[in-house]
């Protein structure tokens, strides 16, 4: 396997999983020119899953192309590469898992979105912006609304934790 980072042709594999179902083997891989780590996903020829798309026509799953969504979406953004290429792995290893001849695009959007959520707020805005096809502004603001709403509770506790010591007669009057 050509190592991603060198580009020399002289790695030992170090750990070797099976997925559950195992249709889809993980080999964790190390180049012994310089050391990096990556991983390869062995999987069964010929088994490529078809996306069901939201007006019904239907596409293989390639996973470069998720991949490149996802590169757009989290351009310039503090996400590392290696966790778009896992997100992209788990899509895989997920449809392998339950070796689906066909999943949604809808799924695998979900899916995306709730790592992307996690990783980088902004990141999953723009992911979802082009994943849900806005066409109106409303609901746009419907989705950032979302995760400001999610983002605000942990603000609030620090503000009432300062509250509380600096003055908790205040603190307690905001709450009522
Ligand atoms: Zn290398």
């Amino acid at each position: 396997m050509i190592c991603p980072y060198c580009a020399k042709d002289n790695d030992k594999v170090v750990d070797s999983r099976a997925s559950e179902s195992g249709y889809a083997i993980r080999r964790r891989r190390v180049c012994l020119e310089c050391n990096s780590r990556f991983s390869t996903i062995e999987k069964i020829e010929g088994f490529l899953p078809t996306v069901i798309k939201k007006n019904g026509t239907k596409e293989p799953f390639v996973p470069s192309k998720l991949k490149t969504s996802l590169e757009i979406a989290c351009s310039k953004r503090p996400v590392s590469n290696q966790l778009l290429t896992d997100i992209v792995s788990c899509v895989e290893n997920d449809i392998m898992q339950r070796y689906r001849q066909e999943i949604t695009s809808n799924e695998i959007g979900e899916y995306v979105m709730k790592r992307l959520y996690e990783a980088d707020k902004v990141a999953y805005v723009r992911f979802a912006s082009v994943y849900k096809d806005f066409t109106d502004p409303e609901s746009f603001a419907t989705e950032v609304a979302k995760f400001s709403s999610m983002e605000s509770p942990e603000k609030t506790d620090d503000q009432w934790g300062a509250a509380e010591t600096a003055d908790d007669k205040e603190g307690n009057e905001q709450e009522r």
